[in-house]
């Protein structure tokens, strides 16, 4: 307990399991966390006065009672015992191998396979802040120097596991943190505030990739950036006590050649997961995520969430689709071959921290097997232009770059040097076939690969032959037809002779052991014989353990190398699933320029085509920042209004990413962000939604959009009264189409916004097409020219379900209001000049107006009533009255 106590003081913020024989045992507090959190029994060590509070679980299983401590946000460290305890003089030595928290984790089954899972470090100094982010599952560090109204979104897209603070930083990063997950928890850890000190950062940065300065990797001028990097790697080398040679290089994040997409776009379009559940299915990864390797399901995601904004940059990735969406043999044979490769980009990770184990090493090797095969694959794919365009592919020419294509690039990584066909060729020699996962017990490689372990084994394997051979002889020699040769861990091998023998037995047998009805026997010749064997094997194992360390540290060597097949062959996997998704459902090649003309025909919403049952209806797009940049578009609810401004999005930001897009043809100037907002009632997920978030992102929007920008506002206003969501929505659209000039989409169930149209000239009107069928409203789905000027909310009402005496009667009103002229459709223009201050009041007065005398009554003496002074008899006897009194 004092080696435990010693250990502990040194790790007050984690749970410390501490090995102990084959579990992993807590005390005090530890225990009784780990008790409650893991649902495991509560035991004392000693009795009495010195019970020492005690939970244990055993060390096989350690890893899913890791799991789940990580998921509540607790931090482990792991004491092992460094020797064996055979070998010990006295108290065996113990010392903390390893801290685990979410954000360092490596192990493949603790990850999600299609995600990266980031350890982030933050550093805010007055108004800019510094970014570094690290996967350690696959190397990926990269850093990126923002302006501190940014942190937000940027927290929010990389939504990392862990965050590295600065200690007198750690309140208000925390806040910072968590509004940018939504109010989802997150590890925040601070760290000492000289962690994150310049000059202490640089060195340990240079020290680390061993270079003189950070200029090579791109990252000299880096700002606050470069000391969030080097608080990362601190924290790497305490936690992680092993090598980090997977973090092989630092890469600057440059926002200006990207699309950005801020946090509660990407949420509005449900990118990577939908806004409802926040689940994959029904997304756009959903739908376009065909990968079928996780880093190729990580790269896709990177792709979706960051789309590239440079025209050249968009058809040089294009070129890799069109290649593979013509020739649907490559495609096939290209993820048939993908499939063996594994998720060669975190193996390689799992080597850098000297932790893969026997089946990682076999799993790289299988990998590189299929190097060869993926190569030439790229290789015989047809990039010739065809004489005409194929079947649904958009007739506009494509333009031409002098810049090889996409895939002749990747061909050339995956060339093979000498050296990796070496490293394949040794590891599939070496490594058995079903190779077990622990590294001291043998049974790695293969027979064959060395001499000595081959000769090691076959004492152990002939040995069983010179049993057999010796109880025969045994046998022969005493007359005893039941002796038999047996094992046990006590006193090893034996002769077993019943008593009904007992007098047979020959002098140079030395009694060992007195069962009931046998006793058993040893000889010199039978313990010579144990020592050989057991020493073999004992030493068979350690030679295994021996070649495979070393196996492993030749593997480490090609780090660099294997990372780059990686991202390889993570880049096939996205081009082949975009390619085919692109052919199954019929996409065409969209044409990009820098215009600021977004041009589609026959568009359909990506998600909502795959999940419909009936046909989805097509519709096409025309807007353009020179001409027709706001389009507002009214319809009754549920007409599609919200389907089609998020298609145009999603479209867009589809052709950024270099995918094909689900239309006839489109034709995309190219947008530098989009911004997509939901009205606040129409914004089911959160709770915490109010209209005053669905304000501030207005007013995010309004402040940061530029004249290449794409807007989507759906229902904005719609979180207020009628009066003020309209002038807030009309004021909002006077804004962008004077001084934005954004393309903008306005899908609103408001038509008095179709007013907008008669005072802007950017401004134009579409509908959702409805028929009016008998009683009715029939949805055509089909956007048109033109504005409505009718709701059809009570249609829809009906639809619904709603009793027909509550329809009925908003039909009469409806009617009154119609009647007396008193129609909302006088608002927008008096919103627009503001200065018809009475007609708002006019309206109220004619729905509430006419008061009834009745509920006059009710009100007065409501008004009287002195709850303080009542009987609950009383109480209820006046609550009677009033009822009766509204009967009348
Ligand atoms: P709104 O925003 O006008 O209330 P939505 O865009 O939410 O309407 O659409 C309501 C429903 O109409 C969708 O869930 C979908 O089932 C259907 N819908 C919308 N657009 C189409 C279309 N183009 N083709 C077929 N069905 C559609
Ligand atoms: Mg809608």
């Amino acid at each position: 307990m004092e080696q435990y106590d010693r250990i502990k003081k040194e790790h007050p913020n984690e749970l410390l399991f501490f090995r102990l024989g084959d579990f992993f045992e807590m005390f005090n507090e530890d225990a009784k966390e780990a008790s409650r959190l893991l649902g495991i029994t509560l035991t004392s060590r000693f009795k009495g006065d010195r019970a020492v509070p005690m939970a244990g679980v055993p060390h096989h299983s350690v890893r899913t009672y890791i799991a789940r401590l990580l998921k509540a946000g607790k931090r482990i460290a792991v004491c092992e015992q460094l020797e064996e305890a055979e070998e010990a003089e006295g108290l065996v030595d113990r010392g903390v191998v390893r801290i685990i928290t979410p954000g360092t984790l490596t192990e493949l089954d603790l990850l999600d396979e299609k995600n990266y899972n980031y350890l982030l470090a933050l550093l805010v100094d007055g108004q800019n802040a510094g970014l570094a982010w690290l996967d350690l599952s696959t190397g990926k560090f990269e850093i990126e120097d923002i302006s501190k109204n940014e942190l937000t979104d940027e927290l929010a897209r990389l939504q990392a596991a862990e965050c590295l603070v600065p200690e007198s930083q750690a309140d208000s990063c925390r806040s910072l943190v968590q509004s940018a997950r939504g109010g989802a928890s997150s590890a925040v850890t601070p760290l000492p505030d000289w962690t994150f000190e310049r000059n202490n950062a640089l060195k340990r940065l240079t020290q680390h990739f061993n270079t003189a300065n950070l200029d090579g990797f791109g990252c000299g001028d880096a700002g606050l950036s470069l000391s969030a990097a080097g608080a990362a790697l601190e924290y790497l080398h305490d936690t992680q006590k092993t090598e980090l040679a997977h973090i092989t290089c630092i890469t600057p994040f440059r926002r200006a050649n990207l699309l950005v997409v801020d946090r509660t776009s990407a949420a509005a379009l449900e990118i990577a997961e939908t806004m409802r559940t926040g689940q994959r299915e029904g997304s756009l990864l959903w739908v376009l995520d065909r990968c079928v390797t996780p880093m190729g399901s990580r790269l896709l995601r990177d792709w979706t969430t960051c789309p590239l904004s440079k025209v050249e940059d968009i058809v040089y990735r294009q070129n890799g689709v069109v290649a593979l969406v013509r020739d649907g043999g490559a495609r096939a044979a290209m993820q048939k071959t993908l499939k063996g490769t594994n998720d060669l980009e975190r193996l390689a990770a799992k080597v850098g921290a000297g932790r893969a184990n026997p089946r990682d090493i076999l799993a790289i090797g299988q990998s590189l097997a299929r190097i060869q095969p993926l190569s030439d694959i790229t290789g015989r794919i047809r990039t010739k232009e065809p004489e005409k365009p194929e079947t649904g592919e958009a007739e506009t020419p494509v333009p031409r770059f002098h810049r090889s294509t996409i895939l002749a690039d990747v061909a050339g990584q995956l060339e093979l040097c000498g050296e990796l066909e070496r490293l394949k060729t040794n590891i599939l020699k070496a490594v058995a076939d079903a190779p077990p996962i622990p590294i001291k017990e043998g049974g790695i490689f293969r027979e064959g690969y060395d001499a000595e372990l081959d000769g090691l084994r076959s004492i152990g394997r002939d040995g069983k032959k010179w049993l057999a051979t010796f109880q025969a002889d045994e046998i022969k020699r005493t007359g005893i037809p039941s002796l038999k040769i047996g094992y046990n861990q006590v006193f090893g091998y034996y002769i077993e002779v019943t008593n009904v023998h007992g007098e047979k037995i020959p002098s140079d047998y030395i009694r060992k052991q007195t069962l009931k009805n046998a006793e058993r026997y040893v000889t010199p010749q039978l313990k010579d014989y144990e020592t050989q064997v057991l020493t073999a094997d004992e030493r068979a194992r350690k030679k295994e353990y021996e070649l495979f360390v070393h196996l492993r540290e030749e593997v480490a060597r090609y780090i660099p190398a294997l990372q780059k097949i990686a991202h390889a062959a993570a880049m096939l996997d996205v081009l082949t699933s975009l390619a085919a998704v692109a052919a199954e459902y019929g996409y065409c090649r969209p044409e990009l320029n820098d215009s600021t003309l977004i041009e589609i025909h026959d568009g359909r919403h990506p998600v909502l085509e795959r999940v419909l049952t009936e046909r989805f209806v097509p519709n096409d797009v025309r807007v353009d920042a020179s001409g027709d940049r706001i389009l507002v578009i009214t319809g009754p609810n549920m007409a599609g209004k919200s389907t089609y401004v998020r298609q145009v999005a999603l479209l867009v930001l589809m052709a950024q990413t270099g995918s094909f897009v689900p239309a006839r043809s489109a034709r995309i100037g190219v947008v530098d962000r989009i911004f997509a907002r939901v009205g606040a009632s129409d914004e089911i997920m959160r709770g915490s939604s109010t209209f005053m978030v669905e304000m501030s992102e207005t007013a995010n929007i309004l402040n940061n959009a530029t004249a290449r920008s794409l807007i989507i506002l759906d229902e904005i206003g719609r979180g207020t009264s009628t009066f003020d969501g309209v002038s807030i929505a009309w004021a909002v659209a006077e804004y962008i189409h004077d001084r934005v000039g954004a393309r903008t989409f306005f899908a609103t169930h408001y038509h008095e916004l179709t007013d907008l149209a008669r005072v802007l000239p950017g401004v134009k009107n579409y509908q959702v097409a409805v028929r009016e069928w008998g009683d009715g409203v029939v949805f055509l789905r089909k956007i048109v020219e033109g504005g409505t000027d009718k709701s059809y909310g009570i249609h829809v009402a009906r639809l619904a379900g709603v009793p027909r005496e509550v329809v009925e009667s908003a039909k009469e009103i409806l009617a009154r209001l119609e009647s007396e002229k008193l129609d909302v459709a006088d608002m927008p223009l008096m919103a627009s000049t503001a200065k018809k201050k009475s007609s708002p009041a006019a309206l109220q007065k004619s729905l509430f107006g006419h008061p009834l005398p009745e509920a006059e009554a009710v009100c007065e003496a409501l008004r009287k009533v002195e709850p303080d002074k009542l009987t609950p008899l009383e109480a209820l006897a006046r609550l009677a009255d009033l009822k009766n009194t509204l009967k009348k």
